[in-house]
C-alpha cells in the first residue's frame, strides 16, 4: 500500500517503501509510470485520482517497479527489457507493448517523449514530460545506490546514456527519481556522470557487501552510489 502525494494538479507520486512510482493525467488519458514493489492494487488507487483510462508504462523491468503489473492487460516497455527482467517472468500473461527511442506518447495536451538510456538495465528509458519540463529517470539518475551488477545491466553503455540526458538539459528543469530523494535539480545527470567517471577510473574506494547472495562492490560518492560486480 503506497502513500499518494500530489505533485501538481495532474501529477502524483506513490511512495511505496523504498521505491516510488507516478501517475500523470492528460486531457484524454493517464499513465502510471512503474507500479512499485508492494502495490498489487496500483490500478485501483489510480482510478481514485482520475476517471480517464490509465495505461502502464515502465522505466525498466526490475521487480521493484512492477508490483501492479497484473492490474493491467498490457505494459509499455522498451524491448531490450522484454527478456531477462522480473516483469516478464512474474507476469507472463501481460502483453508487452514496444517503446522506441524518441517516440512521443500523448496523454492529450501532455506529450511524453521516450529516451532510451541503457545502463541500469538494457531497456531503461527516461520519460520527458515535455510541457512540464520534467524528466522521469527511473533508477538511472538518483541519489541512492544504482544497481550495475548482473546479466540484465549494461554498464558499458551507461556513460553515453547520461551524456544523452545531459545534452537535453535545456528541455527540463527537474528530474524525478524512483529511489531516495524524489526531486532532483535538472543538472543532476552531470553529478551522476562525474561520480560514474570517478568510479570507473578507480578514483573511488569500495567495500565488498553481500546483496541478495551476490558479493558486490559498493561505491559511495557525495552525489550517488553504485553497486558493481
Ligand atoms: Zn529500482
Amino acid at each position: 500500500m503506497a502513500d499518494i502525494i500530489q505533485i501538481d494538479e495532474n501529477t502524483w507520486r506513490f511512495e511505496d517503501g523504498f521505491v516510488r512510482f507516478f501517475v500523470l493525467v492528460g486531457e484524454e488519458k493517464a499513465v502510471m509510470i512503474d507500479s512499485g514493489v508492494n502495490c498489487p492494487n496500483a490500478a485501483d488507487l489510480a482510478k481514485e485520482l482520475t476517471d480517464k483510462p490509465v495505461f502502464l508504462l515502465n522505466t525498466h523491468g526490475d521487480g521493484d517497479h512492477t508490483s501492479g503489473t497484473s492490474c493491467f492487460s498490457e505494459i509499455y516497455l522498451h524491448p531490450a527489457d522484454f527478456t531477462g527482467c522480473e516483469v516478464n517472468t512474474r507476469y507472463p500473461g501481460v502483453r508487452l507493448v514496444e517503446l522506441s527511442d524518441g517516440e512521443v506518447l500523448d496523454l492529450g495536451n501532455r506529450p511524453l517523449k521516450i529516451i532510451h538510456i541503457p545502463g541500469h538495465t538494457k531497456g531503461s528509458v527516461a520519460i520527458l514530460d515535455v510541457n512540464k519540463r520534467a524528466l522521469f529517470a527511473g533508477d538511472s539518475v538518483q541519489k541512492g545506490h544504482i544497481y550495475m551488477f548482473g546479466a540484465k545491466r549494461e554498464p558499458d553503455k551507461y556513460k553515453a546514456s547520461l551524456e544523452k540526458l545531459i545534452a537535453m538539459e535545456s528541455e527540463y528543469d527537474c528530474i524525478y527519481a524512483s529511489h531516495d530523494e524524489y526531486k532532483l535539480p535538472g543538472n543532476y545527470a552531470e553529478k551522476v556522470l562525474e561520480a560514474w567517471d570517478k568510479v570507473t577510473n578507480g578514483e573511488v574506494s569500495f567495500e565488498m557487501i553481500d546483496l541478495f547472495g551476490n558479493a558486490v562492490k559498493s561505491y559511495t560518492t557525495d552525489s550517488c552510489g553504485f553497486y558493481l560486480q
